[in-house]
């Protein structure tokens, strides 16, 4: 999702670079003045309420706004973002949009401030009353409207600053350079937005295979957990001694080092269009850590995808697996399989549960050969990637 609120005196102009922004970028669109106004004219509770304050351009309460603003946010929540012009407006209001986007998983991207001047700001007003039909555009309240701006809305900047999310932009220039300045701002958060996906399927559903080469296509670093505890103790690192010295010993891999080179992998991971994970979270504990890990990061999961076999299909190619090249130390014998099979089971299958109710799992039928298969997973990808936009 991408969430951007808009930020600037009355009459810097939101209203009118939000179009553009909401067909570009195929935002919702969310004025508190204009879902204020829509009250108003139907004198509802809250409309006969906002009324007169409206009227002598001061703020209407946060309790207000906040019973107007949370529906909106929730029953829209499939759109591909959310574009707010006029909220947060208080200090308040900075808080109460943290929790909603918390609440929903999200975060506001950053918040651009369209500077103006004062005197500006009041002509362009002055002017747009000729025609608005606003009786809020007349001298008197534009006044008291802009010292409610600098004593309660400006104070909010501070909040975004401390943040880090914050980015303002000279408000007097051309309608289309101010346009121009926004799109560059949101075209580089968008290259922040990484694509991650989870990767689910039991142990010969093809994830690694398919992971990879999915991976090489889309510009996505490929995470597999296994492979990175082997090749760190490749390294000789001081952590790949401890992981050698644990496999030696017939021990699990603790969570805390699985984490360490989750965490360098992240960090270390420049230019890239996001990540694939297999085989990693394989239990509850890991698909907590994975969620922590990716917000630490700004990031979250965007899709989670299983890949289905039937079990039997599964056994016959692990087994066929087992007598070529490419069999893997764990495809040795029918017992070793079962155990596998049955691990996922017990272990992986509860974290799929979890994500299907929390987020959704899209299942990809793993039956067809391997071009059969990746086309279908591709297609989710390409799909995942629109919806960063
Ligand atoms: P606008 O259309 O954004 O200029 O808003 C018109 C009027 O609606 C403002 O002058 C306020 O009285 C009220 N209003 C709009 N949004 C908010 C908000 N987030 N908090 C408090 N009052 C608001």
């Amino acid at each position: 999702m991408l969430n951007i609120a808009l930020f600037g005196p009355p009459g810097a102009g939101k209203g009118t670079q939000s179009e553009f922004l909401v067909n570009k970028y195929k935002l919702f669109y969310i004025s508190t003045g204009d879902l204020l106004r829509k009250e108003i004219k139907n004198q509802t509770k809250l409309g006969v309420e906002a009324q007169s304050i409206i009227a002598e351009g001061g703020l209407v309460s946060d309790e207000i706004i906040v019973q107007i603003i949370e529906k909106t946010i929730t029953d829209n929540f499939d759109s591909n973002g959310f574009l707010f012009d006029g909220f947060p407006r208080t200090y308040i209001q900075a808080y109460i949009l943290e929790g909603l986007m918390l609440k929903l998983n999200t975060s506001l991207n950053c918040l651009v401030s369209l500077n103006v001047p004062e005197d500006v700001s009041t002509q362009r007003l002055l002017d747009r009353g000729k025609t608005s039909g606003r009786s809020d555009d007349n001298e008197i309240v534009i006044r008291n409207r802009l010292r409610e701006y600098n004593d309660k809305t400006l104070p909010v900047l501070q909040f975004y600053k401390d943040k880090g999310i914050y980015k303002e932009i000279d408000g007097t220039k051309s309608i289309e350079n101010v346009t121009e300045d926004i799109n560059h701002i949101i075209k580089d958060e968008l290259s922040k937005s990484l694509l991650n996906i989870v990767l689910f399927g039991y142990p010969g559903s093809g994830r690694g295979s398919l992971g990879k080469a999915l991976a090489k296509e889309y510009g996505l670093e490929y995470v597999a957990t296994g492979a990175m505890l082997d090749s760190e103790i490749k390294t000789g690192s001081e952590i790949g001694n401890r992981i050698k010295e644990l496999y030696e010993n017939g021990q699990l891999v603790p969570d805390e080092i699985v984490v360490q080179l989750i965490e360098k992998k992240l960090a270390n991971s420049k230019d890239i269009k996001g990540f694939i994970f297999k085989g990693y979270p394989r239990t509850l504990v890991q698909s907590y850590i994975l969620d922590g890990l990716l917000k630490k990061h700004g990031s979250a999961i965007s899709k989670i995808i299983e890949i289905e076999v039937p079990t039997l299909e599964l056994i016959k190619r692990l087994d066929a697996r087992s007598k070529t090249e490419s069999a893997m130390p764990y495809d040795a014998s029918t017992a070793r399989i079962v155990q596998r099979l049955q691990e996922h089971e017990q272990k992986t299958i509860p974290v799929i549960e979890k994500y299907n109710q929390l987020h959704g799992v899209t299942k990809i039928d793993g039956l067809g050969n391997f071009e059969e298969v990746y086309k279908r997973i591709a297609y989710e990808i390409e799909n995942g990637f629109k919806n960063l936009r």
